[in-house]
């Protein structure tokens, strides 16, 4: 990002954003909490399990205006929390540090899902988010299996560096792992837990894999894996 935007530009930053959706009460998007998500358009990356294919395209507009959000937010206020950022990948549009501060200085919590995939986003970000859900898909060497993306580590990297700055900002985080059966065994399960562990997560999910959403080639590969081998988080 390049520095922070004058004080007449939050405004246009957050207004911006791309949305490709909104949901306006989740009790499940931030454990604990009673949120309104809103979906942000785009992702770098092509995971194999992805249920969010639709809204990928960085090239597609959004949907939703954030003046819906912050409407929606108004309305509720009393009855919702915060609101929870995600995708898509939300880090990959700089009008979300705008948008988080909007939401943050109007005394809703601010949540963020996020995969990682632009830690340059992050010092920037992290001052207005109160939690993050942070995607850790497999060990290093086997990222880019997963991701279909990058070069051999390159989306581990960013992963892996977008968790050192989140450990390292004490925002909240709970790190999530969903278990790709077609690419990661028990053991590779086992060493990153360990992994992640040595680097300081306390909090650790793992996730069973689901087939709707995703595309029918994975699907079919799924349903290939023997039934002993989904993790059933
Ligand atoms: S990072 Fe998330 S939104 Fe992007 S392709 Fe992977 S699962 Fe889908």
């Amino acid at each position: 990002m390049q520095g922070a935007p004058g004080p007449d530009s939050w405004e246009q930053r957050a207004a911006s954003l791309q949305i490709a959706g909104l949901t306006p009460l989740s009790t499940v998007d931030w454990p604990g909490k009673l949120v309104a998500t809103a979906f942000l358009q785009g992702c770098p990356w092509r995971c194999t399990y992805c249920h969010n294919s639709a809204i990928l395209d960085v090239r597609l507009p959004g949907v939703v205006a954030w003046s819906t959000v912050t409407d929606l937010l108004r309305r509720r206020r009393g009855l919702l929390d915060g609101l929870v950022l995600s995708g898509g990948e939300p880090t990959r549009q700089a009008g979300v540090v705008a948008a988080a501060r909007e939401v943050k200085e109007a005394g809703f919590l601010v949540g963020l899902h996020t995969a990682g995939a632009y830690p340059a986003r992050l010092p920037d970000l992290l001052p207005y988010v109160d939690w993050v859900g942070l995607d850790i898909k497999a060990p290093a060497h086997l990222y880019r299996a997963i991701t279909r993306a990058g070069g051999d580590t390159t989306t581990a990297d960013k992963a892996f560096e977008s968790l050192r700055l989140v450990l390292d900002s004490a925002v909240d985080v709970q790190v999530r792992t969903t278990v790709d059966p077609t690419v990661l065994t028990d053991a590779d399960v086992a060493d990153l837990g360990a992994a992640l562990a040595d680097l300081g997560v306390r909090d650790h999910v793992l996730q069973q894999v689901r087939p709707d959403g995703a595309t029918d080639e994975y699907a079919q590969a799924l349903a290939r894996v023997p039934r002993e081998r989904l993790h059933r988080g």
